[in-house]
């Protein structure tokens, strides 16, 4: 079966009904790579740059960020490459972030927010990133927004980093494309206003689904409870999709639903075309794709966004893979 697996690497990923799908792979550190080209990505969804931070002392240098950005982007060529600003905070907080620890730490000090606060370490990033824009084909992508406020004050923060690049004479791609993460349901109710500003948006199934059912992602207790098919994620999920459809910015998935094969048709039905996840995914979701029919499944997905609770949407999801 894994031979067969790898045998699609080169293949193009197509619905039988020729609907092309794009399939991008998740990172945490340039050395994560070698697995991104075995397995046949066409470019990086989601780097999650706070892993450079994290399980070590100090913050690392705009020299030391810049080597690692443009060692991927260099890679990657001219295959895109989305580079998350610092998402640090709830679930990665490194050590030298760990004395003041919020009591709910997911809803506290993290991703833009705390970028936000520490001015100096994100201005130092962005600098970083806007080096390496020079080597490849890079984008940025912006976590946890709430409000366009956050996301004015980000472009503000990013206009400067260019300014006192320009000063310096320093190089860097002057139109670099700048994304929304949507994984707050404040997102989603906003959608249209953030699409106004941005140049693609990317959803973050993982917070997504904590925050609109309330369940933390890393509690035990509650883990049963958190549920990537109740009805409330998929409805925003879609609502998501289709406000992007309207007005022509491109959309993606990067949490973990785009690389469960079993969640392969739902999102293709609720009209996804953008699929980034961990590589060791790839293939079994290319495999997905070229055995899905979306005309063929349009009514069962209609039928699905009727669906009330979960227990029936795993029924339907069952009959949609079936
Ligand atoms: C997400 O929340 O879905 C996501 C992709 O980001 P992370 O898992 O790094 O929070
Ligand atoms: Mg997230």
């Amino acid at each position: 079966e894994r031979k067969r697996l790898k045998g699609l690497k080169g293949k193009v990923p197509t619905t039988r009904d020729g609907v092309a799908v794009e399939l991008l792979s998740n990172i945490e550190l340039p050395s994560d790579l070698d697995q991104v080209k075995a397995n046949g990505a066409t470019g990086i969804g989601l780097f999650r740059s706070e892993f450079l931070f994290l399980g070590r002392d100090e913050v690392p240098c705009e020299d030391e960020q810049f080597e690692a950005y443009r060692a991927v982007v260099e890679e990657m060529g001219a295959l895109p490459t989305t580079i998350r600003t610092l998402d640090l905070g709830a679930d990665k907080v490194p050590k030298w972030q760990k004395e003041n620890l919020s009591i709910n730490p997911a809803l506290g000090l993290c991703g833009i927010r705390l970028c936000l606060a520490e001015p100096q370490m994100f201005r130092t990033q962005l600098r970083a990133l806007l080096r390496a824009s020079q080597y490849g084909n890079l984008q940025l992508l912006v976590p946890m927004l709430i409000s366009i406020t956050e996301l004015s004050q980000m472009l503000m923060h990013l206009e400067l980093a260019k300014q006192s690049l320009a000063d310096e004479g320093v190089p860097f791609n002057k139109n670099i494309r700048v994304g929304a993460m949507v994984e707050t349901p404040a997102a989603v109710v906003m959608i249209s206003s953030f699409l106004k500003y941005v140049d693609f948006i990317s959803i973050g199934t993982n917070d997504l689904i904590q925050y609109t059912l309330a369940i933390d992602r890393g509690d035990d207790a509650v883990a049963h409870l958190y549920d990537p098919v109740h009805p409330a994620v998929l409805h925003l999920i879609h609502q998501t999709i289709k406000a992007a459809d309207r007005v022509g910015v491109p959309v993606s998935v990067c949490g973990e639903m785009a690389g469960d094969h079993h969640l392969t048709r739902l999102l293709l039905g609720l009209g996804l075309r953008k699929f980034s996840m961990h590589p060791a995914h790839l293939l079994d979701v290319k495999q997905k794709v070229l055995h899905t029919d979306l005309i063929e499944i349009q009514q069962h997905i209609n039928r699905m966004l009727k669906a009330e609770d979960s227990d029936k949407m795993r029924d339907l999801l069952d009959q949609l893979n079936a």
